[in-house]
């Protein structure tokens, strides 16, 4: 017999947005997390680039992070290097992070499912979903609660399960060696464009256990090749050595993806809410998601919480918290987004050369996502200038 659980609410996905919900539900909440690796945190799908500020005001311990003094840009034939002083980036131990973030939801009414998958969900009443999962090693269960968290990451499993939404279908697809970081500076990471990453870009970053990062994003179907392809290009043209790296010949291999869609404001429908990347929370130009779906979790637990306890503004108040962080910024974000994964190698040296004159903290807000009015003016003024000039 198929054996049966029941709780209030059932969270599909133990990444960093799952278990940011769980661990700031009220404790007499009965929740349920279904999670289909075999360990929180491994394999890793990211590449854990971050702010030292937003881990401290999420409170993540420093031995989590390494920290960043210098941020370097390159593209084919530019460089923008600035010393960062005022907002240090931070390279996040995932696993050892997302594995904090379990112990931080642990309590009597919480059951972590490892090795289960989210198969489907079926409306019973207004009020109860069943929802079949299936164990590697108990076989398959069906799980009773009156709300499903859709924190599956670019999979939207609940969403598309229900009909509610689609998975997107454009992504961010990436690929990572991990090696140890030997000669490379502890606290300098650098992205590059150009050739050897188009449509995405590249990474190099060093965590604080003393080893480094190498990956390449693309986006699809922007570019039909994958990122394995970008990398074996990147190595076999020996593009390390521009950076003082030499790759081993054994490596640790991350892959991962992110959706890379406009950003939508529904989160909530009915007892079925989406948070993290299966809300497309990650930032449309450099596809950073992890202090967001860790601040965002929290505050869909928490108002979840005050919800069930008859608060019922509280769903729509996450909705409209989220609205107002990532609507404006994420619209142009995402114009931005677009137009730079059309660029040639040409126009990326251009672009490297513009980046080296902005300074620190206009640098940090566009990469963050986080665009000031004249950032956007000044961006829409170039391009129709830019347009007109071709037209003419
Ligand atoms: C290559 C790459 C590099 C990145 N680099 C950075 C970076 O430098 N900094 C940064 O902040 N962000 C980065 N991101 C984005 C970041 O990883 C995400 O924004 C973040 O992981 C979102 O967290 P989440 O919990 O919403 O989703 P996820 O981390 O995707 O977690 C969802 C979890 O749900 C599980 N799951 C999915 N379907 C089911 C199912 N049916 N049943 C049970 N479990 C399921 C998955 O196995 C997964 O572990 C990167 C992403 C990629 C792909």
């Amino acid at each position: 017999m198929t054996k049966s659980l029941e709780c209030d609410v059932l969270i599909v996905g133990g990444g960093p947005a799952g278990l940011s919900v769980a661990s700031s539900l009220p404790k007499d909440i009965r929740s349920i997390i279904v999670h289909q690796d075999k360990e929180i945190g491994r394999p890793v799908r990211t590449s854990g680039g971050t702010w030292v500020r937003d881990m401290k005001a999420l409170a993540i311990p420093e031995h989590l992070y390494q920290v960043i003094d210098q941020l370097d840009f390159y593209s084919d034939h530019a460089q923008a290097c600035f010393e960062v002083n005022q907002d240090k980036m931070a390279v996040l131990d995932i696993t050892a992070l997302y594995q904090y973030l379990e112990t931080l939801s642990q309590h009597a009414n919480r059951e972590l499912l490892l090795d289960t998958k989210f198969i489907s969900a079926k409306k019973e009443t207004d009020s109860l979903y069943s929802s079949q999962v299936r164990s590697r090693t108990k076989g398959d269960m069906v799980i009773r609660s009156k709300y499903i968290i859709d924190a599956s990451g670019w999979h939207c499993a609940v969403l598309e399960s229900l009909n509610l939404g689609k998975k997107p279908t454009r992504l961010g697809v990436g690929i990572e060696f991990e090696f140890p970081r030997k000669n490379f500076p502890k606290n300098r990471a650098i992205l590059f464009v150009g050739a050897t990453a188009l449509t995405g870009y590249g990474w190099i970053f060093p965590t604080a256990y003393d080893t480094l990062r190498l990956g390449v994003g693309v986006i699809n179907p922007d570019t039909d090749l994958s990122p394995r392809t970008v990398m074996k290009a990147f190595v076999d043209g020996g593009h390390a050595k521009r950076y003082g790296i030499e790759i081993p010949e054994t490596y640790e291999t991350n892959a991962g993806i992110i959706p890379s869609t406009p950003y939508e404001e529904k989160l909530v429908y009915g007892a079925v809410i989406r948070t993290g990347d299966s809300a497309n929370f990650a930032t449309p130009t450099v596809g950073e998601g992890i202090r967001l779906a860790i601040e965002y979790g929290r505050l869909l637990g928490q108002e979840l919480g005050f919800y069930i306890q008859g608060d019922h503004k509280a769903l729509s108040r996450y909705e409209a918290v989220c609205s107002k962080t990532f609507k404006r910024d994420y619209k142009f974000g995402f114009m931005m987004n677009q137009r730079i994964a059309s660029y040639t190698p040409e126009r990326w040296d251009k672009s490297v050369k513009r980046l080296s004159r902005l300074s620190e903290v206009e640098m940090t807000q566009m990469v963050r996502s986080n665009f000031s009015m004249g950032m956007i003016a000044r961006t829409i003024w170039l391009s129709l200038r830019a347009k007109f000039k071709k037209s003419h």
